[in-house]
């Protein structure tokens, strides 16, 4: 499991990483919304961890890019208390789920086996046997392409 931790604040990327990495997980980490960006367009992860307020790119429009991109990949995005606009937004642009900070590690830890659980229920939603797709999600089968009534 790799997750992009995204946060300008030394000490809380730092705490992040640690927690993290403690808990099993392949940290790498960005100070910067651009060098995010960077990242995030070459190398794939499993999580990511977005501030919101970054120097280089707003985490909002770094956000935006992923999903310009396509990319499904979880977005656990970290706000300040008193922004209820930007958590909207966050979540209207195509974050997963949100913390205000300041936050219990603990918390944050389970937002993250939360969200990867998530994700991979959503990955093997579908199940084949042969020719026959079962896809528990949609409630529907298919024999190759097509669909069965
Ligand atoms: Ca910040």
């Amino acid at each position: 499991m790799r997750i992009l931790v995204v946060e300008d604040d030394s000490v809380l990327r730092d705490g992040l990483s640690r927690s993290l990495r403690n808990a099993g997980y392949a940290v790498e980490t960005a100070d910067d919304g651009r060098l995010a960006d960077q990242l995030l367009s070459v190398h794939s992860f499993d999580l990511v961890v977005l501030d919101l307020g970054l120097p280089g790119l707003d985490g909002l429009e770094v956000l935006r890019r992923l999903r310009r991109r396509a990319s499904a990949v979880p977005v656990l995005i970290l706000t300040a208390r008193d922004n209820v606009a930007d958590r909207v937004n966050g979540l209207d642009v195509g974050a997963d789920d949100y913390l205000v900070k300041p936050f219990e590690l603990a918390e944050l830890e389970a937002r993250v086996r939360a969200l990867v659980r998530r994700a991979q229920s959503a990955a093997t939603a579908r199940i084949n046997h042969g020719a026959l797709t079962l896809d528990t999600a949609a409630r529907r089968a298919f024999v190759g392409e097509a669909a069965l009534d």
